[in-house]
């Protein structure tokens, strides 16, 4: 393709992506093809001559979107938002069109400088501590990493060094494998399923630890199992607070678990995956109260805060640890400058790395911190209105306190009635929500997600569950 089509293509493309957007509401949020039903669309082979990009344009409905799910339609209130915005769009071509490998500072410096940049706005933002930014001249620091996963694994294998190191100091006969057999990581059993897999990756033992009456992880709950494991001979090394749970978007009491983990030498890592974008006003700030407590903070602008998949952010108090722990220095990997400006490659599990700083920085300006603040609140705003439509309807309860864009709704029957709520929805097609089970309590999730919704889009969701609810307890006896 030369320079002439590609300006015809993507100007093509760019009106293409705005009427999908614009327009994403009238479209059936989940589709209703098969699996398998794509082969028979496109030819068996790849073409052996060029096509023209029109004949791909032509495809775009017939082949792609008739199997997508609208994950940005207003009708769409499953597992969390994924966040989209034109300026990370654009950043994204942008990033394209360098394609450069950011793993070392002379890589492209420019790759690496406004990543540190940027992880300082963003830090400054959620009023992160200093010594988390890198402006602070201090050890700390902030990372992109893919995936809110990456960082919690990330973060373990920094906390196995440390704990290695120290350990092996106090018994300088023990082998690394005697070590790695003592040890031992906590999170709340209501975390995300990436933390136990972050264990068994890491090849650590992680225990699940049963959270309060109000899925909040608790100090004391931590101490005790931690006696506990101190009693058997283990090594406490690792914690997981999370801050917004998936299965119902509670919060674990930081300040609590940062005491006990700084008693006893635990590293703590906070996984705010989704809620985290909403440190970013300030009246939502007391559930991160404990902060300066953890040594590594991660969330993920591409659920909640405009910026495109992917594009997970972590702060690193002693980025060291994980520096150190993966540096594996091959002659072509080294540079003049190595130790003045941060050679992400050591901070991240794979090598290569997208030029993802650009996408914040595009959505950073191009909205400005007062409209981010407004997205969030407007959501949570959003989600408070449906939690009203279940309270005033008394064949409803809230299963768990709103305070983000996720209401946790159930009709007052048994898990059955509900399962069969759920399917109708579904079954419909019009609205889609995921379930989730807390204690043998199954209730449903109802996530704004979409940056398009409007209070009337609110309106027809309920009025399709209500009417969802009529139908199921059509016949159903008290
Ligand atoms: N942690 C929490 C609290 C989540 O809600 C999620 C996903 O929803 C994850 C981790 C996993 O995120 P990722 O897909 O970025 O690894």
């Amino acid at each position: 393709m030369e320079a002439g089509d590609f300006k015809d293509f993507a100007k093509a493309m760019t009106d293409y992506i705005t009427e999908y957007l614009e327009n994403i509401r009238d479209r059936q949020v989940v589709p209703s093809v098969k699996p398998g039903y794509l082969r028979p669309l496109v030819p068996e082979q790849a073409p052996q001559q060029a096509e023209p990009w029109t004949a791909v344009m032509a495809d775009i409905e017939r082949v792609v979107m008739s199997g997508v799910t609208h994950w940005h339609s207003p009708r769409f209130h499953a597992y969390f938002a994924a966040a989209n915005s034109y300026p990370a769009i654009v950043a994204d071509m942008l990033s394209g069109a360098i394609a450069c490998i950011g793993f070392t500072w002379i890589a492209s410096p420019a790759c690496t400088e406004l990543e540190v940049v940027m992880l300082d706005w963003l830090g400054q933002m959620l009023s992160l501590p200093e010594p988390f930014l890198a402006r602070s001249g201090g050890e700390g620091g902030g990372v992109i990493q893919g995936t809110a996963s990456e960082a919690t694994l990330v973060a373990l294998l920094g906390a196995k060094a440390r704990t290695i190191q120290r350990v092996k100091e106090q018994h300088p006969d023990w082998t690394d494998a005697q070590i790695l057999s003592k040890l031992v990581g906590y999170c709340n059993k209501q975390a995300h399923s990436s933390v136990e897999r972050a264990g068994l990756l890491g090849g650590v033992k992680l225990r699940t630890l049963r959270p309060d009456n109000k899925h909040r992880l608790r100090g004391d709950t931590l101490k005790d199992a931690i006696k506990e494991d101190l009693k058997n001979g283990l090594i406490p090394f690792y914690a997981v607070a999370t801050l917004g749970t998936t299965s119902s978007c509670a919060f674990d009491v930081l300040d609590e678990l940062g005491d006990v983990c700084n008693t006893h030498d635990i590293w703590l890592h906070v996984d705010a995956a989704y809620a985290g974008s909403a440190f970013i006003c300030p009246e939502y700030r007391y559930l991160m109260k404990g902060v300066e407590k953890v040594d590594s903070f991660n969330f993920s602008p591409h659920k909640w805060m405009l910026v495109n998949f992917d594009c997970s952010t972590m702060w690193l108090k002693n980025p060291r640890w994980v520096v150190d722990a993966f540096n594996v220095d091959p002659l072509y990997l080294k540079h003049d400058h190595q130790g003045a400006a941060p050679d992400y490659r050591h901070w991240q599990i794979p090598l290569g790395r997208r030029f993802r700083a650009l996408k914040l920085w595009f959505v950073l300006r191009l909205y400005g911190i007062e409209n981010l603040q407004k997205h969030i609140r407007k959501q949570i705003g959003l989600a408070h209105y449906f939690e009203e439509f279940c309270n005033k309807d008394d064949r409803f309860e809230i299963y768990e306190e709103v305070t983000m864009g996720l209401v946790c709704f159930r009709l007052k029957r048994n898990n059955e009635i509900n399962e069969e709520l759920l399917r109708n929805i579904n079954g419909r097609g019009k609205i889609h929500l995921v379930p989730s089970k807390i204690d043998d309590v199954y209730f449903l999730r109802f996530a704004i997600c979409s940056r398009f919704t409007e209070n009337s889009d609110i309106d027809l969701s309920w009025e399709e569950i209500k009417s969802c609810a009529d139908e199921v307890l059509k016949g159903v006896s008290k």
